[in-house]
């Protein structure tokens, strides 16, 4: 039987989960919710999806909107919901809606671990959230972190030092930045540390992190000392190994994110998604004086590189065992390896 899915909060997240969802073989979208009217909406519409209003649903009516119920329509039909609304209000949706009516729920990396006490990300800890009622879906950030520090952890991993160069604000996003600096975060280390933790226990890093004025991926610059010796070749072949890692090459003329963005749109990609983490085969080094060392670049595409795992952790709280199998069946369906 179809595992009947809600998404509430139809925005950057919520859109991509939701066409996610519709591919695959096992799922049903059973609805996505409209807190307000947007073009989000006339899309979901024209897609044939059922919109359930959050709310007063009077902007829907007066913008031509007949929503098929309300929100609690939506918990009644579906078996677990995605929440891909903005940061706090996935814990509060938990315990004002999905924990009285008995739903299980995903949350997003803009909540905290506490509110589900499972953070997910399939390749690396897919069994934690077995059966779970709750559980939240790591930041893209962390996602991206995890997977390629999870492979690598191969040469035994001691530490990790990472600096996050983070677009200002999504494609779409006319309110935030910066449009003209370059933004330190301001306490160390970074969240991202700590939050990879919460996938990765063992995992020692500290993070720094800064802002920049750029929309389309984030950028990663990590250096691992390791217990075994390494060379570059070890090193990228078994990233390249690794589900939903790509290696990208300078050969390729994919010298930079705006190259990589160019590349997903003319893969055909929906949206010119990218959800690999794309690392940069030139840019991957050991230390001369230490093959211990290992440095690497990679670029994250924040609106999509939690897609996958949505999908996945949709699985896993449902009771699907297989994690393995979970991650195939969800990249058939996104065309990646
Ligand atoms: P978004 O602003 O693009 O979308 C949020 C949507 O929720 C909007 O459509 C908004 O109308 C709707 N909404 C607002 N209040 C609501 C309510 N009370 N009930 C139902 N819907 C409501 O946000 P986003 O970027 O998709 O972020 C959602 C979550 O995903 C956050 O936790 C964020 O941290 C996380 N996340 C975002 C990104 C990213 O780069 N955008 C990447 C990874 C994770």
């Amino acid at each position: 039987m179809a595992i009947k899915v809600g998404i509430n909060g139809y925005g950057t997240i919520g859109k991509r989960v939701a066409d996610a969802v519709a591919k695959q073989k096992d799922m049903k979208l059973v609805g996505v919710t409209a807190h307000s009217y947007s073009f989000n909406t006339e899309v979901a519409k024209q897609k044939g999806y059922k919109i359930f209003s959050v709310g007063d649903d009077s902007d829907l009516k007066l913008n031509g909107i007949k929503p098929d119920g309300a929100i609690h329509n939506l918990l009644e039909e579906a078996d677990v919901i995605v929440d891909a609304t903005p940061r706090k209000i996935g814990k509060e949706n938990i315990e004002k809606l999905y924990r009285p009516n008995k739903i299980k729920g995903i949350v997003q990396g803009g909540e905290k671990h506490e509110t589900t006490g499972i953070s997910f990300v399939a390749q690396c800890n897919y069994d934690g959230a077995l059966n779970k009622d709750f559980a939240r879906v790591v930041s893209c950030n962390t996602t991206g972190l995890c997977r390629t520090l999870n492979a690598l952890n191969k040469f035994e991993i001691t530490s990790v030092h990472a600096t996050m160069i983070r677009r200002g604000a999504d494609p779409w996003d006319i309110y935030h930045g910066p449009i003209n600096a370059i933004v330190p975060v301001l306490e160390m280390p970074s969240h991202h540390g700590p939050d990879v933790q919460t996938v990765l226990p063992k995992c020692q890093i500290f993070t720094t992190a800064l802002s920049v004025p750029s929309t389309l991926m984030h950028l990663h610059s990590v250096i691992a000392d390791v217990k075994k010796k390494i060379n570059v070749e070890d090193v990228i072949e078994v990233l390249n190994k690794t589900t939903r890692v790509r290696i990208v090459r300078n050969a390729e003329h994919l010298r930079s994110t705006a190259e990589i963005m160019e590349f997903a749109r003319d893969l055909g990609r929906l949206r010119g998604d990218m959800p690999e983490i794309c690392v940069w085969k030139e840019a991957v080094g050991v230390t001369s004086n230490s093959h211990n060392k290992l440095l690497y670049m990679q670029a994250v595409h924040q609106e999509s590189d939690v897609i996958p795992e949505n999908i996945d952790c949709i699985r896993a709280i449902m009771g699907f065992k297989d994690g393995q199998k979970s991650i195939q069946m969800t990249n058939d369906t996104f065309g990646i390896k």
